[in-house]
């Protein structure tokens, strides 16, 4: 370097500590560092979950129970055109932008302040993608200068966080064979990771790490037993990685090729442990019939090590589901007397308490009141109690061909779904949306073919009674005792946020963004957003103020899927904006 270059150097670094703006320039790039601490850092949002642990906790205070019946509307931005259906994004926050992604595989750039476009991403979509429960997308993740999301085509787009321009795109797979990818993408130690969709298609769940700089591959991990794991060199030049468990244990003859466990959800990551967490969606097909074992490592929480690809340890909620139980809810890391324990509520009905680290069971309780499935599980074991005769029967040599129907609680829809719970470090709660619902299910013979639903089962949802289906419950996970409850009349959709403020903030499908005391559940606010929420809300702070965002749009598997509880919500509207808050002064 030349005296003069080191001379303006020291003269534009001068220069920029005195405009006070070498600090916000310095963080411009999205470091590894940056997203480790995204759970403390109030002045950004840098991944889905508020933090990779995915607590969805905010330190914000601004905004408190004293204060929040002031939050007012500061802007709305309609995603616009005719593709409204199902908005089920939560934003992200960074340099004074907001990154929000909308139905159809499109992303948005907006000004925080005023809400303007910066700029829009719209992927180009063939005919015949496959998505199984609506046309929706998650999140996207941002890392270095770039924004990450998937698309309903099954594959993986990086765009420059300043123009929205294409820097690097990766197909995931083949979309006319039912892979699609809808969960916003995880960033850990550099790599961004991805699983699949497609579990009702026969699919191979699997959990892909590409270097998020480039996009190039680094390893790839299947959760279904049997197959081989792939490592990737500089050149891309693959290699085996070991096998996934120990082939035809837990599965009878051919089934695991196509066993499903598809990762649809993604995946949550904690830096203490180096483990990505991923959830596995029900084995395939649904006939539990067809496949008498385990059937490994569906309906689980799958931790892997992020260096190696590696799997570290397996916890199976649903062994042999029969139910369409998907496993995938996010698994929530956080500290509890120096050990590191992870919640999750599963759809099955169940919440889970394991340790991070092994995987070693420590609780168990529902989270719903009707469980017809299972009686409890048993904490010495880890597995559950079945109820045999609640299993839908074997169809084989049925007279019409149809199993034994049988009815279930939950319904297939979960006890809890996509919509991500919020775990606050200063009440020790969980808060969880749930549902409670039941459905009719049978089995009926069916034969693998590439590309083409492969249940084996007919099913409708119903309802249980006449009230409420939803119900936002704080669960002490100590105890397995339901704190408070709000109950809501439709089924709840759309994820939860807590902040230092003792606040849980949760939308409704009725349209409501609401926040209540996060530790008696009085309900301090709500405002109408014109549409149903079946988004998270985030929550930071910019220029000294406390904001709070929500995407708005009714949609997702409720009406696609919903039987009985669909007709009951059908008067609900589309829509397709997201709504920023602050306090009114
Ligand atoms: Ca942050
Ligand atoms: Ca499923």
């Amino acid at each position: 370097m030349t005296p003069n270059l080191k001379l303006s150097a020291a003269l534009v670094a001068a220069a920029l500590a005195a405009m006070g703006s070498s600090a916000a320039l310095a963080q411009k790039a999205v470091t590894d560092q940056m997203i480790e601490a995204d759970a403390r850092t109030t002045g950004d949002v840098l991944s889905y979950g508020l933090g990779t642990q995915g607590q969805r906790y905010s330190p914000a205070k601004q905004i408190n129970t004293g204060n929040v019946n002031r939050l007012v509307p500061m802007w709305s931005f309609s995603f616009g055109g005719e593709k409204q259906r199902g908005q089920q994004s939560q934003p992200l926050i960074h340099n004074g932008r907001m990154y929000v992604t909308a139905s159809y595989s499109r992303i948005f750039a907006l000004d925080v302040k005023t809400g303007a476009k910066l700029w829009k991403y719209e992927h180009r979509l063939p005919e015949g993608i496959m998505p199984c429960c609506d046309v929706i997308n998650r999140g996207a993740a941002i890392y270095d200068n770039l924004v990450i999301f998937g698309t309903l085509d099954a594959q993986i787009v990086a765009l420059n966080a300043d123009t929205g321009e294409v820097v690097w795109k990766e197909k995931i797979d083949n979309y006319a064979d039912g892979y699609s990818q809808t969960a916003a993408p995880l960033i850990a130690n550099g790599l961004v990771l991805t699983g699949v969709s497609g579990g009702e298609f026969g699919v191979v769940g699997r959990v892909e790490a590409r270097d998020a700089k480039t996009g190039r591959m680094v390893w790839m991990r299947p959760v279904v037993e049997g197959h081989m794991g792939k490592k990737f060199d500089k050149d891309g030049k693959e290699s085996d990685n070991g096998v996934s468990g120990t082939p035809g244990k837990s599965w009878p003859g051919d089934l695991w090729k196509t066993g499903g466990a598809a990762t649809w959800l993604g995946g949550t990551y904690n830096a203490k442990t180096g483990l990505a967490y991923f959830g596995t969606g029900n084995p395939a097909p649904w006939n539990s019939h067809l496949r008498k074992g385990d059937n490994l490592y569906s309906c689980s929480t799958v931790a892997i090590d992020v260096k190696t690809g590696q799997i570290v340890w397996h916890y199976q909620n649903t062994p042999n589901d029969g139910w369409d139980f998907d496993g995938v809810n996010e698994f929530v890391t956080y500290d509890e007397g120096g050990r590191i324990l992870g919640g999750k509520a599963d759809r099955n009905g169940f919440f889970y308490v394991n340790d991070a680290k092994t995987g070693q069971l420590v609780n168990a309780f529902p989270f719903v009141k009707k469980i017809t499935w299972a009686t409890g599980i048993d904490l010495k074991t880890g597995r559950p109690n079945y109820v045999p005769e609640n299993r839908p029967g074997d169809p084989t040599g049925a007279a019409d061909n149809k199993g034994k129907v049988v009815f279930s609680a939950p319904s297939f829809l979960g006890g809890k779904n996509q919509m991500p719970m919020a775990y606050s470090p200063d009440t020790k709660l969980f808060y969880v949306p749930s549902n409670e619902w039941g459905m009719e299910i049978w089995n009926e013979p069916i034969t693998y073919k590439k590309g083409a639903a492969y249940l084996g089962a007919g099913f409708t949802i119903k309802t249980l009674n006449d009230g409420p289906i939803g119900a936002l419950r704080a669960m002490d996970p100590k105890t397995g005792k339901i704190v408070w409850e709000v109950p809501n009349n439709a089924p709840l959709w759309g994820g939860v946020l807590t902040t230092a403020g003792n606040l849980v903030f949760w939308g409704t499908p009725e349209g409501f963004l609401q926040a209540a005391d996060a530790k008696t559940g009085k309900v301090l606010w709500k405002f109408q957003t014109g549409s149903g929420v079946v988004a998270a809300p985030i929550t930071w702070e910019q220029g000294g103020e406390q904001f709070v965002a929500v995407s708005s749009g009714w949609g997702g598997a409720v009406p696609l899927w919903g039987g009985d509880v669909a007709k009951k919500v059908a008067f609900l509207e589309q829509g397709g904006s997201v709504w920023v808050f602050k306090l009114m002064k």
